[in-house]
């Protein structure tokens, strides 16, 4: 009996891995459109950057350190940078750490690992590129699979 289940459990978890190759295969193909060059951009073919920001020493114990801010995209065509980002006005200030609630984790969680390379960078260390504004996921979080916006009361 315990070899039968043992087996279920191997076909479950082979299934498991082939099926999230098939949502990673899938979700690459994925496109971000531009607000530089106003074509759209594979996830597969673009480099996510991750920003940094600094805090403050703080209190008696607390070092300083850094946080992850937003994500951004360079644009192939022009070069220019492209902020990604999400409107939250709609929730309120203490529920906004929340993974349930933050599409922008969730965006990484998903897809994170599907862009060409991920890079890091800190604030004040941003190269001199030019940037524009891009809310493309906010307006498509259901199509990405992120949560929805909230309904202004
Ligand atoms: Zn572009």
């Amino acid at each position: 009996m315990v070899a039968i289940l043992e087996e279920k459990l191997k076909r479950i978890r082979k299934e498991e891995r082939e099926t999230l190759s098939k949502i990673d295969r899938r979700n690459k193909k994925r496109a971000i459109k531009c607000q530089s060059c106003t074509t759209t951009h594979r996830i597969a073919d673009i480099i996510l950057i991750q920003t940094h920001f600094y805090v403050q020493p703080h209190g008696c114990t607390g070092g300083d350190y850094w946080l992850p801010g937003e994500i951004q995209f360079v644009c192939p065509q022009t070069n220019m940078v492209n902020r990604l980002l999400f409107d939250n006005d709609n929730v309120p200030w203490e529920k906004r750490e929340n993974y349930e609630n933050d599409p922008q984790q969730q965006f990484k969680r998903t897809y994170g690992h599907l862009f060409r390379e991920v890079v890091d960078v800190n604030k004040g260390e941003e190269s001199e590129r030019k940037w524009v504004n891009n809310y493309y996921l906010d307006n498509h979080r259901e199509e990405f699979g992120l949560v929805a916006k909230r309904k202004r009361d």
